[in-house]
């Protein structure tokens, strides 16, 4: 009787474990139908948090996010005002970038070699590690980004930044040095696109854009070296076989498909 009693129980356990991952499964398909609806409009300002993070714990990033403020990333806003404006975006600040407080955790990390299910584990943790998150005084944030900072003393290479569409969540790696502040921002901007829903458009085995796509002026002639980078590209071609990475947002631009996956353009 007693064994019987607690393999009902297992019974039971297993069934409302299924109707628990059900529901969250349910809400979480709610939840993104509801932020895809709301942000891609783009009739009422995107809010976007930036979570700053010391990535290595070291005393170079500490000091660099004691001076972390919002005016850092004003150059963010205006570069979204221009690039919004040149696609008929009829807003004062398409984007809003304010910077949240000091998160209890970091992000969860994407797993370096695991399976699908990894994977799909990974993003159930880092929507968890968002809905966790203090989104400040401000409305509630449309995008949050982990701004994760590094000394580029001790880490000649950063890991791969990522944004996601289906969480609209950033994970970005940066260098803690004022030096490195224009191209941070070119980072974020790009981990921001995916996040509304952006794909690459470079080769992943040679970083290099895919022409014509990844290319600011595709048509230009002679085609080399181009002048700026289309922020998808993610650099400047200057040869064939050789770019560089933007130094600021100013040498960026937003081309017409990256425009369209965000809803800029029909
Ligand atoms: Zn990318």
């Amino acid at each position: 009787m007693a064994v019987r009693s607690s393999r009902q129980q297992g019974h039971m356990l297993r069934h409302l474990r299924i109707i628990f991952l059900l529901l969250l499964l349910a809400a979480v398909i709610l939840g993104q139908w509801q932020a895809r609806s709301l942000v891609t409009s783009w009739e009422t300002p995107l809010w976007v948090l930036l979570y700053p993070i010391n990535g290595d714990g070291s005393d170079v990033a500490t000091n660099d996010l004691n001076t972390f403020d919002d005016l850092r990333f004003s150059a963010l806003e205006s570069f979204f005002r221009r690039e919004a404006g040149r696609y008929g975006i009829d807003l004062d600040e398409p984007v809003v970038v304010r910077v949240g407080p000091v998160p209890d955790a970091p992000p969860p990390l994407p797993p370096t070699d695991g399976g699908p299910l990894a994977i799909a584990w990974w993003s159930l943790k880092l929507r968890y590690w968002a809905f966790t998150l203090d989104d400040g005084d401000g409305p509630p944030a449309d995008v949050r980004i982990a701004v994760r900072y590094f000394d580029p003393a001790g880490n000649p290479r950063l890991p791969h930044s990522l944004g996601l569409a289906e969480v609209r969540v950033g994970i970005v790696n940066a260098y803690a040095d004022a030096e490195y502040r224009g191209s941070n921002r070119v980072v974020i901007a790009h981990e921001l696109l995916h996040a509304l829903g952006a794909s690459d458009k470079y080769d992943p085995t040679s970083n290099l854009p895919r022409h014509p796509d990844g290319y600011a002026e595709p048509d230009r002639q002679p085609r080399y070296p181009q002048q700026k980078a289309e922020l998808m590209g993610g650099r400047i071609p200057l040869a064939p076989g050789e770019a560089r990475i933007a130094g600021s947002l100013d040498e960026v631009i937003v081309g017409p498909l990256s425009a369209r996956e965000i809803g800029w353009s029909d």
